[in-house]
């Protein structure tokens, strides 16, 4: 079952002037590409940048208390705003004023009073570039195969899960999966058939993703994981059994497997309470323990890591 995809949001662009007439000009020009957020002043621009993460961010230059100099050093010693690009609006227009403006990290420098045309096809091209670079960055983060998220994404999930789990003190799970006796899969039916059982359970475990922060992920050759954040160890050993059941019933044959008739698998998981800080590996290593556990009791179950090992 697909989840309803999100119709795309439209582009946010920050503009950032102390003088109203020139915050409403941009904002009346850039209306139509763009949803527009207003800041009047290098604080405002600042917070407002943290909190809603805008894809381009135009900014004066002179402004009191704190120029737009200033607030683009402040951005880009942020990591949570560093990878917006700014483009300077400024009336300073000689050279040397624009090559500043551009060491500071800026990636455009537009001169006032400006063309509001000339305006309008500059942003529209810098948000083109926004759009790729995500697009891209989603791409990097998606298993070829299997077209499920791949070990990057998982990665960086983990480390987000793991910090939003320490906060509201809930409970992180995660299960491993690896399929059983593939290699003599593979040697038997060849390679391209392995290559179908790897997308046949990645769909499959995908339709075990049901709340907004779990994650499905190929985590490396025929290994998957699901991360279950703010799952106990009760309900995601319940997941874990539904998942191995799921695979053997889709009765995939697997003449070479000692095993089973089909083509099954082995889950090892564990669940922890995360604390502030990095992310435990003991945590995956508890989780591979349980996979090893179920490979040595036979294969086709699953083992649950109770305590901390
Ligand atoms: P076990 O039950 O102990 O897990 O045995 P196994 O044979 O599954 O485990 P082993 O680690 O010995 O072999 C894993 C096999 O998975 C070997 C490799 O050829 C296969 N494999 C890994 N990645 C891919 C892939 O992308 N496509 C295919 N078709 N096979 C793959
Ligand atoms: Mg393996
Ligand atoms: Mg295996």
């Amino acid at each position: 079952m697909e989840k309803p995809v999100a119709p795309p949001q439209p582009p946010k662009v920050l503009v950032v002037d102390d003088e109203k007439q020139n915050r409403d000009l941009l904002a009346e020009l850039l209306r139509n590409d763009c949803r527009v957020i207003l800041a009047k002043n290098g604080i405002q621009a600042i917070e407002r940048a943290h909190e809603l993460h805008p894809d381009l961010i135009l900014l004066d230059v002179m402004m009191p208390d704190m120029n737009g100099h200033q607030v683009i050093q402040a951005l880009k010693h942020d990591d949570a705003t560093r990878q917006i690009p700014v483009i300077f609006i400024s009336a300073l227009d000689s050279p040397e004023d624009e090559e500043h403006g551009l060491d500071l990290g800026a990636v455009d420098y537009i001169t006032k009073p400006f063309h509001p045309s000339i305006v309008r096809k500059r942003v529209r091209n810098h948000l083109q570039s926004v759009h790729h670079r995500h697009l891209l960055e989603n791409l990097a983060k998606i298993d070829s195969l299997t077209e499920i998220a791949n070990r990057r994404r998982y990665d960086e999930a983990l480390e987000s899960e793991w910090r939003r789990c320490a906060r509201n003190n809930s409970p992180l799970s995660l299960i491993i999966i690896d399929v059983d006796h593939f290699k003599a899969y593979n040697d038997r039916l060849g390679h391209a058939a392995g290559d179908m059982i790897l997308r046949t359970i990645a769909i499959a475990l995908k339709g075990f993703m049901r709340r907004p922060g779990d994650l499905a992920a190929r985590y490396g050759g025929e290994e998957f994981v699901l991360l279950l954040p703010q799952v106990d160890a009760r309900a995601a050993s319940h997941i874990a059994g539904d998942i191995r059941a799921a695979v053997e019933q889709m009765q995939l044959a697997h003449p070479a497997s000692p095993v089973s008739p089909y083509v099954t698998i082995s889950l090892g998981g564990m669940t922890t309470q995360p604390y502030d800080g990095q992310v435990d590996p003991q945590f995956f290593r508890d989780a591979d323990a349980a996979l090893y556990a179920a490979k040595a009791q036979g294969r086709n179950r699953v083992v649950w890591q109770t305590t901390a090992g």
